[in-house]
């Protein structure tokens, strides 16, 4: 894990014995940067924006206090958690049932892509906890499965991601419906202005607890970058790919690119997937499963599908298409070097691109993205001759170039 706090345990926080047990059915032993500043925070019942790297604890440091706060109350839905995607929901409802495997707490799910009905039926049995995606909040809300009446404390996760994904008017018709006696929280990896007009609407005396800025990245993640033009990227990456025993998540930067690439990578018999918004629900948790299991180990993603990736040990993050900012660079290289472990980011950097590493190279804390030697292959680092056709600068594998037996144009 990133940032240990120094000397302070679960238990100096003030969380009560059941939750205390569930941290240790979780296996931490000590509290996050994030963890050890919020959770007390929380528990006095401050109003609270935490804004904290990629892999940062934040999930335990707004889930710990929650639990604590609505252990032993009476029954009902008491707690609103609401994420992007319904990998991010999956798994911060996973992490909450560990944690609050002892006190008692009903932790139910609610997304889009599957039947309402069967979400409907887990309310009925008890729900303390939901931990939702807008869209389908709003269903259950319209539909009066759920009520927001004895609801307490409403925590927003990734708030700079749902920006992104257009949830704004639907978060902020949800917190229209809320109880004006609550505690807010809100977390975020960084604060564009939308965000911060939300704050101030919602939460304008809201403490910060801030885990570095947003140009920083975890000391854990090794960035280098490879120089290839764009039409060679996918046999370097082949080449990447065939030297790494790990896991490895590819980024590229659209839906189509995405499935393409993926798809060449399998045709060349890699142990590979795509994940991206235009699949379904069911294929993109079985291809999220399939790599937490390793069962492939090559995942190639876009920056929305990825933020449901809950994997510790992805040891590299290969950006095939540079990002088109800071902030979606820092997202996607905090895949890697998660829970105390080292990882890398290698970007394949084409001439066109120069501009966007230019300015990652500018913000990452001062440190240097050191150039990397290309995997022996043909073209890499240096210009290459033009084989007709224009230039094809990003978006996926299979594009058109025959090379041979190039397994990612193939
Ligand atoms: P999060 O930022 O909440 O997604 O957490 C990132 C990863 O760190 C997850 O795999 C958590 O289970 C793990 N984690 C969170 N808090 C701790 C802790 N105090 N000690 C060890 N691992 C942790």
């Amino acid at each position: 894990m990133p940032s240990r706090s120094n000397c302070v345990s679960f238990a100096n926080l003030g969380l009560k014995e059941p939750i205390l047990r569930g941290v240790l059915a979780a296996g931490y032993e000590t509290p996050t940067e994030i963890q050890s500043n919020a959770i007390p925070k929380i528990l006095a019942g401050a109003e609270l924006i935490g804004l904290g790297q990629t892999g940062s604890g934040k999930t335990a440091a707004f889930g710990l206090p929650m639990l604590d706060k609505l252990s032993g109350g009476p029954p009902g839905l008491r707690g609103v958690i609401i994420v992007p995607t319904r990998e991010l929901c999956v798994q911060v409802a996973e992490n909450l049932r560990v944690y609050s495997q002892f006190a008692g707490l009903n932790v139910c799910t609610a997304f889009g892509g599957v039947d309402i009905g069967i979400q409907e039926s887990a309310f009925k049995r008890g729900l303390d906890i939901v931990v939702a995606c807008p869209g389908r909040l709003i269903d259950h809300l319209e539909r009066r499965n759920i009520s927001f009446d004895q609801v307490q404390m409403v925590v927003l996760d990734e708030a700079d991601r749902m920006l992104d994904m257009g949830f704004m008017p639907q978060i902020r018709r949800i917190f229209l419906r809320l109880p004006q006696e609550r505690q807010n929280l809100l977390f975020s990896a960084t604060m564009p202005k939308e965000v911060e007009g939300l704050v101030n609407d919602f939460l304008p005396n809201a403490e910060r607890v801030q885990i570095g800025t947003r140009s920083q990245s975890a000391k854990t993640i090794t960035h280098r970058f490879v120089a290839v033009n764009a039409h060679d990227k996918a046999e370097a990456l082949e080449r990447i790919l065939a030297r790494e025993s790990g896991r490895v998540l590819v980024f590229v930067n659209k839906k189509l690119g995405c499935e393409k690439l993926g798809n060449a990578l399998k045709r060349a018999g890699l142990p590979a997937d795509s994940i991206h918004g235009d699949k379904g629900a069911e294929a993109r948790y079985s291809c999220l499963q399939a790599f937490s299991r390793g069962k492939t180990r090559f995942l190639v993603a876009t920056d929305v599908a990825a933020r449901g990736i809950d994997v510790d040990d992805i040891e590299l993050v290969v950006n095939y298409d540079f990002p088109l900012g800071l902030e979606d660079y820092i997202h996607r290289s905090g895949r890697t070097g998660r829970a105390g472990k080292t990882g890398r980011a290698l970007s394949l950097v084409a001439p066109m691109e120069k501009r966007l590493f230019a300015v990652v190279q500018a913000h990452l804390q001062g440190r240097e993205i050191p150039h990397e030697a290309a995997p022996p292959g043909r073209g890499y680092g240096m210009p290459k001759r033009r084989e007709g056709g224009g230039r094809r600068e990003s978006g996926g594998g299979g594009r058109g170039r025959s090379r041979g037996r190039s397994a990612a144009t193939a």
